[in-house]
């Protein structure tokens, strides 16, 4: 198998960034929404302690005080990309918390505010596959018909042990049956997943990603398992409760899922973004260049790429 000469890039990987020049040919820039969502995994509806790794704070915006409307964070963001980053085409990125948590209403309200900003080619809504009703998806179908969409589904481990033990409130069953629900609607599917979490062997975290491979998503998001202050995953890393991953380990368990996972999988993240303010380990995590550096190496050092080691229908 020889990489695919239609990701026109250098990378061993399908990066966004690629993905977006090849589908809109110019640059992309999803711009992050915090519309004021709250989350059934924090509210008691599903559960109130979250999961454990999450802080709970939301959005930076969210913390300096009252919220934008969705049009005015669209149009500081785009100002701020157009003249940094010459960018002329951007997504919305419901971000802050479960973006689908919400009566039908009150959600179509605040996409469309969304995809009426000039320059908005599409959507990408973050969410927990529990919170994605069938309404929910008619609306998204609906807009796939002119615009770009995509939904960005928490899953973070196949195993349900591991769901449990984070708190998430849902089943690997419940995911892949939204996944399904979602599919064929011309709706991108984007997964998250966290490498490291507790109790999980490396051979866990392949599984999760084997599993993915088999479902009908186009994109995935690689995050690191971090301890944060006033978190129970924090608590736990304080009282010497768990092992966090070794940037070997992570690289090496990034690297051999990139091999399993699908060519055409849109690799939309593989780092993990936490606040510095409550940053507790692991310290390597810091320097995000130098952990993508370290993947694109260890995938030049192996002479390797996304899919080498995929299997269709596998
Ligand atoms: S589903 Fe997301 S927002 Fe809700 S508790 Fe978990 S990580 Fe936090």
């Amino acid at each position: 198998m020889l990489k695919p000469a239609d990701w026109n890039n250098t990378k061993r990987y399908y990066d966004l960034k690629s993905f977006w020049r090849n589908r809109f040919g110019s640059r992309v820039y999803k711009l992050q929404i915090d519309a004021g969502f709250t989350c059934p995994n924090r509210d008691g509806t599903v559960s109130t302690g979250g999961c454990i790794y999450c802080d709970g704070r939301g959005s930076r915006l969210r913390q300096a005080g009252p919220l934008p409307s969705v049009s005015e964070q669209i149009r500081k963001g785009k100002e701020y990309y157009t003249t940094h980053r010459n960018a002329g085409k951007f997504i919305a990125y419901f971000q802050t918390f479960t973006n689908t948590y919400g009566p039908l209403d009150k959600l179509r309200a605040l996409y469309e505010e969304a995809l009426a900003e000039d320059d908005v080619v599409g959507l990408s809504v973050g969410t927990r596959p529990d919170c994605i009703p069938d309404d929910v998806i008619d609306l998204f179908q609906g807009y796939a018909k002119h615009s770009h969409v995509w939904l960005e589904l928490g899953l973070q481990s196949i195993h349900n042990r591991t769901l449990q033990c984070i708190n998430r409130g849902h089943s690997a069953e419940t995911y892949i049956n939204a996944v399904h629900r979602a599919s064929g609607k011309n709706i991108h599917i984007c997964t998250h997943i966290i490498v490291g979490l507790p109790g999980e062997t490396q051979e866990n975290m392949l599984e999760t990603a084997r599993v993915i491979a088999t479902l009908p998503i186009q994109g995935i998001k690689i995050h690191l398992l971090l301890a944060l202050k006033g978190t129970v995953m924090g608590d736990l890393y304080e009282q010497a409760k768990i092992t966090l991953l070794s940037k070997e380990e992570y690289i090496t368990t990034v690297c051999d899922m990139l091999e399993i996972l699908p060519p055409e999988m849109v690799i939309q993240r593989l780092t993990a973004d936490g606040y510095r303010d409550i940053f507790l380990a692991p310290q390597w995590a810091v320097n995000k260049m130098e952990v993508l550096n370290a993947i694109d190496r260890e995938l030049e050092r192996r002479n390797t790429f996304q899919g080498i080691r995929y299997v269709k229908n596998g």
